[in-house]
């Protein structure tokens, strides 16, 4: 019996084929948790920046509710001045109002320099936003792009393997057994190319017996790997 290395030739084809399907099908879900790895980080970008903004304002809220008790303070005190029964009373408040009046300013700069912050912030906010909004469109893309391959290497995935299994029929009984044995623990390296030199999976040198069995198409397969040999299609015995 003499084998039609042509056939092992487009087997392994088909078996490296449904590999390569097999790992662009595993490309695309990561792609996937790649930008929705993103998207969350934006996300926690935009929740600081909102929180940051938020405790910003309430500080500058509490100060400007301070800053109006310590106004309507010192209109009270100046509201007295003209019922103050001597001259000394009378410098006393006056001194204390210049004095409010002075802790009133510092106040009021304060206030001015957390609305300058609060500026700062909200561009901070709007900047978030924007980045954020920009991952989730590229999620969405990305998602999309890769549902769209998922569903196109499937298809492939499908007629390779049915045209894959119509081909296998070719191979008889008992090599085919050990042939499905190979697939199952090596996959596309259950077949291997030889130039009857070295196994093209492996490097093993062949022997002249090894050598002598591939010139007359036996069925041999690679002392060192243990796949199945076939000769390359350049090879004048091919
Ligand atoms: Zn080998």
């Amino acid at each position: 019996m003499s084998l039609d290395y042509g056939l092992l030739r487009t087997l392994h084809r088909m078996l490296r084929q449904l590999t390569d399907i097999g790992e662009r099908m595993e490309k695309g879900p990561r792609k996937v948790r790649i930008v929705a790895a993103n998207e969350a980080n934006f996300c926690k970008a935009l929740d600081e920046a909102k929180a940051s903004l938020l405790e910003m304002r309430k500080a500058s809220n509490a100060k400007q509710l301070q800053l109006n008790e310590r106004e309507a303070k010192v209109e009270d005190m100046k509201n007295k001045l003209n019922a103050c029964d001597s001259n000394k009373e009378f410098q006393l408040l006056k001194d204390r109002i210049a004095a409010d009046l002075q802790a009133n300013s510092v106040l009021q700069d304060e206030i001015l320099e957390q609305l300058e912050k609060i500026d700062v912030l909200t561009e901070g906010v709007d900047e978030a936003k924007k980045n954020h909004e920009k991952s989730q469109a590229e999620s969405k893309r990305v998602g999309d792009e890769v549902a769209l391959d998922l569903k196109a290497l499937a298809a492939e995935k499908e007629r390779v393997s049915s045209e894959l299994a119509e081909k296998e029929k070719e191979i008889s009984g008992d090599l085919l057994i050990q042939y499905r044995r190979l697939v199952t623990a090596k996959g596309e390296d259950a077949l291997g190319v030889t130039d009857t030199e070295t196994c093209g999976n492996c490097n093993q040198t062949l022997t002249p017996q090894t050598i002598n069995d591939l010139l007359m198409k036996q069925p041999v397969f690679c002392k060192g790997c243990g796949c199945w040999m076939y000769l390359s299609e350049s090879h004048p015995s091919a």
